[in-house]
This record gives C-alpha cells, sequence and structure tokens, in this order.
C-alpha cells in the first residue's frame, strides 16, 4: 500500500484514507491511458493521493477548484473553516493551503492547479483523460454540471470517480449519487467498486 510522502493527516479535507488508497490506485491503472483530472480540489488531501499515482506514471493531473469553497464551506455553514476565510477579500481562499500542501507533498511538477470554476474550465477542453475524480459543489445543478463537463473525456477502460455516494437519504446529499445513476443508465459507464462513499466507473 502506498504511504504519502507527507503526513496526509495534517491536511484539511473530507477524504478518508480507504478511499484515498482508491484514488491512488484506480489513478495508477487509468494514468496508464491519460492525465487524471479532479473537480473539486479543497486543500489538496485528494490531490495528494491521486498525485503520487500521476508522479509514477510520468503524467499531469489537473486539480480544479474556484478554491472559494462550497456551500457547505461558506461562513455560518457545517463545515465553514474560520482559517481559510480570507477577511479582507471577505470570501474563502483555500488556493493558499492547497499550494502549502502541493509544496510540502513535492508535487509541483505534477499537478497543474486550474483556479476556476468547473464549467469555465471544461468550455474549450479537448484533452482526452484516463480519469477524472469529481467531488466539486454537491447542490444538483453543479454535480450535473461537473458530470456533463468532465464525464465525456474520459477515454474508453478510464475511470470516473464520484466521491459522498449516499444510497440512503438520511446519511447524505442526493446529488452525488444521482449522478452515479445518470452515468450508469447512460450505457457509457459501469460501476465497477464502491469503497466507503466513493463509487469508481468504468468507461465502456
Ligand atoms: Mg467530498
Amino acid at each position: 500500500m502506498m504511504k504519502p510522502s507527507i503526513d496526509i493527516d495534517t491536511v484539511k479535507g473530507f477524504l478518508d484514507p480507504k478511499e484515498g488508497y482508491a484514488l491512488y490506485s484506480y489513478a495508477l491503472e487509468a494514468g496508464a491511458l491519460g492525465p487524471v483530472l479532479e473537480v473539486g480540489s479543497y486543500c489538496g488531501k485528494s490531490t495528494v493521493y491521486l498525485g503520487e499515482a500521476c508522479r509514477e506514471k510520468g503524467v499531469s493531473l489537473y486539480a480544479i477548484d474556484h478554491h472559494r469553497g462550497s456551500e457547505e464551506h461558506q461562513p455560518g455553514e457545517e463545515y465553514h473553516d474560520q482559517d481559510l476565510f480570507d477577511g479582507k477579500a471577505g470570501l474563502m481562499d483555500t488556493f493558499r493551503e492547497f499550494r502549502q500542501t502541493m509544496r510540502n507533498a513535492v508535487l509541483e511538477d505534477v499537478v497543474v492547479p486550474i483556479v476556476a470554476s468547473s464549467l469555465v474550465a471544461s468550455r474549450n477542453w479537448h484533452t482526452p483523460l484516463g480519469m477524472v475524480f469529481i467531488d466539486g459543489g454537491h447542490s444538483l445543478e453543479a454535480a450535473q454540471a461537473d458530470y456533463r463537463s468532465w464525464a465525456s473525456h474520459v477515454v474508453t477502460d478510464g475511470i470516473l470517480a464520484i466521491h459522498d455516494i449516499f444510497p440512503d437519504p438520511a446519511e447524505g446529499g442526493q446529488a452525488p449519487y444521482e449522478i452515479l445513476k445518470l452515468a450508469v443508465v447512460s450505457g457509457l459507464f459501469e460501476e465497477v467498486e464502491r469503497i466507503e462513499t466513493l463509487g469508481l466507473l468504468r468507461r465502456l
């Protein structure tokens, strides 16, 4: 089992280590098919797992995040972290922390940060991708937009990973699960594994 090059517990984020290792393993396989892209980097926890695999495969990891926080990170919301609030701008700013994580993990030569919304980043995207990890906004609109923007770029046999899958509505929001079902119903993907709340699908 891989060991991240930094103490992963020091990186702020919401990824279970089992999910992290799964991201690493699948990226190691899918990295042979093309570069990897993630939506929703936050402070870089998932980026470290994916990045370690990309380094080994010699491919780039595109890390998309506007770094202004999702709905649940805003002041007064459940997952707000005051340390990540830019008082001067009056906005969340997770990019500073993200850059520090990449520097600590020695991943600056692997990871390409894209500080933009997923929609803006996807507008002129034409590069086929070995793997896409979706962990962006969790409103239905945001999740569907991420799916529509990126799923079509996954190459045959490539991997689509979706975080925060809760089949039981009592356990969590349904938007990620909705796009997972959308991917399966489309006939373009088959679900291959579920690790904790991480859904893993292969492009047919
Ligand atoms: Mg998540």
